[in-house]
């Protein structure tokens, strides 16, 4: 009998499979035998893993601060500890060995026997035990699973397979896109998520917030995803299926539609000519931005750089990264964006303390200022990859303007640094802020006067305006774009621009949204950057409007306090698309 899940749809796009249930708890391992050729290399790829394991470790250790409880500090330093026993180490060497089990799987065998033992031990003190060893265990489990993305046999077991999970993070699921998934769906997350918003960019269909997916779906289960809907559906009969894999070629047709714009200029019937740029998370999306057209790059998210990895990228790692993005872009502008990381990015080794409040902690510029060794290289190596082509940098989560002039301080002394040891940099470099902290959109004259230009990152304002966590599924029924607030802020933003005479645009989710582009013409928005799936939808919008007869609409929607107005005036502004 067939089940049917809610949650939230953050990737649009139907996806069949088969279920691949991973619970976090006792992670799910590919149990495969290791032809006998191929033990040895297994073998070190096993105690590759352990080794990686102690580096987070020791980087987790070293960055404990000075005031924690000692029994904290001494929690990790039994887990270091562990990662020296034979019993953790050894024996799953000799599983591999012995039996040619993958890594994986001889790790699992040997984690059950020693929960055994643990579960017979009347002392509760002893009991406890047993977690440190599942904790243990699961780091070593997780960098086996991310690793295996080299391993074909792991990446054919997931080709085509629905994921379902209880949380994904970012770094996951950059994996899971490289093992060939069909979809996921996550019990927890907000469609503004970083992993929501990934997903719509390597365009796999993801449902989030789908409560009771542990609960009810069984692994190889045959499921659709919708990613639109928000729908799972779990063992679905003939009709519904049938149903859904005509609404797959619908899909696919209307993206045929679209297709045929990509030549086309964005211009308004009013022939104002607007900038439309795409994001972009990983330099293989390079490839979309030729593909669909576009003026360039609005946001390019460096953090992916640092995932899945137990160190940072040094100076000449990101200098070569970011030089081939520039050289593949072939004259398109490029905007990079310093290191955005904390919160829901979370990067393996960063080291970053967990804080009860991430959102409002340690996070993007507050922790790259706090930490020269993280953010010089970065520095470094954006301004040199700038003198292979049109770069500009944008300096996210700026609050005050001690930050700003930090900021700017650092680039400068970088660029003399670089003069003096004659490496090349483009000395006109413009340097941008994204505006997405209300404190900064109400100040945003005073930033827009030593900056080059603008961009406003909704995704932020809108969490921080309203006081909604982005990844909270509890409180997502208030993540409200239209929220008279959220606009005002906007409004403010553009105008500041304009008044100082320099560019702004807007790189959130609300600039890929095409029932918003008409009410963001009307404020005098004219560069918008997003996932580059929407590009052509949101160019669809704007070559079928006029900005002279928005403006006025839009000016009368500003004054509206109550939301229901709102909604109705923007079905108005949109009430002649076709
Ligand atoms: C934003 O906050 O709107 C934004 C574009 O940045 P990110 O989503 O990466 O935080
Ligand atoms: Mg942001």
């Amino acid at each position: 009998m067939s089940l049917v899940l809610n949650g939230i749809g953050v990737s649009r796009g139907v996806a069949i499979g088969k279920a691949h249930i991973i619970l976090r708890g006792s992670i799910e391992v590919l149990e495969s035998a290791i032809p006998p050729q191929y033990i040895e290399a297994e073998v070190t790829r096993f105690l590759n893993a352990v080794e990686t394991a102690r580096l987070q470790l020791n980087s987790i250790r070293d960055n404990i601060p000075d005031d924690t409880r000692a029994d904290i500090a001494a929690f990790i330093d039994t887990h270091l500890l562990m990662l020296d026993d034979a019993t953790i180490v050894n024996t799953p060497v000799e599983l591999i060995r012995e039996n040619g089990c993958n890594a994986e799987w001889a790790l699992k065998l040997q984690r059950n026997s020693l929960v055994a033992v643990f579960e017979q031990m009347n002392d509760p003190y002893l009991r406890t035990r047993r977690d440190d060893v599942d904790h243990v265990i699961n780091r070593i489990q997780r960098i086996l699973l991310a690793s295996s993305q080299e391993d074909k046999s792991a990446e054919d077991s997931l080709l085509g397979a629905i994921v379902m999970t209880d949380d994904l993070t970012p770094a996951e699921t950059v994996v899971l896109e490289h093992q060939g998934i069909n979809g996921f769906a996550t019990e927890s997350g907000g469609p503004l998520s970083h992993t929501a918003i990934l997903a719509r960019s390597v365009q796999i269909p993801a449902v989030v917030g789908a409560h009771g997916i542990q609960q009810y779906i069984r692994d190889g289960e045959r499921i659709i995803l919708d990613g639109q809907q928000g729908i799972l559906i779990a063992d679905p009969d003939q009709r519904t299926l049938e149903h859904y894999i005509e609404r797959e070629a619908r899909e696919e047709q209307r993206r045929a539609e679209l297709a045929s714009l990509i030549r086309t200029p964005a211009v308004t019937l009013d022939q104002t000519a607007v900038t439309l740029m795409a994001n972009i998370e990983l330099p293989d999306d390079i490839e979309a931005v030729a593909r669909e057209n576009t003026n360039g790059v609005g946001l390019y998210r460096t953090e992916f750089l640092f995932m899945n990895r137990a160190e940072p990228p040094d100076e000449e790692e990101q200098y070569d990264c970011y030089s081939r993005v520039i050289d593949d872009m072939n004259g398109r502008l490029l905007t990079i964006r310093t290191l955005d990381m904390g919160a829901d990015k979370q990067v393996d080794g960063s080291g970053i303390r967990c804080s009860s409040n991430p959102a409002l902690g340690l996070r993007a510029i507050r922790l790259c200022l706090k930490d020269p060794g993280l953010f010089a290289p970065q520095l470094r190596a954006i301004l040199r990859a700038s003198s292979h082509g049109p770069v500009r940098m944008m300096i996210p989560m700026l609050s005050n303007t001690q930050e700003l002039h930090q900021v700017l301080h650092l680039i400068q002394h970088t660029k003399d640094a670089l003069e003096r040891e004659g490496l090349a940099y483009d000395p006109h470099i413009q340097i941008g802020g994204m505006i997405e902290v209300p404190a900064a959109a109400l100040c945003a004259e005073t930033f827009a006067s030593h900056l080059d230009f603008l961009s406003i990152g909704t995704n932020d304002l809108i969490q921080y305006t309203l006081a909604i966590d982005r990844v909270d599924d509890e409180v997502n029924y208030l993540y409200d774009p239209l929220h008279p607030a959220v606009l005002r802020l906007i409004k403010m933003v553009i105008d500041a621009g304009l008044a100082a005479g320099i560019p702004v645009a807007m790189c959130g989710e609300m600039a890929g949204d095409p029932r918003y582009t008409r009410l963001l013409l009307g404020m005098g928005l004219t560069e918008f950057s997003m996932h580059h799936t929407a590009l052509q939808e949101v160019k669809r919008v704007i070559n079928q409007s006029t900005i002279e007869s928005l403006a006025p609409n839009v000016e009368a929607l500003l004054q509206a306090a109550d939301p229901e107005r709102i909604v109705a005036q923007i079905e108005a502004l949109n009430s002649s698309l076709y």
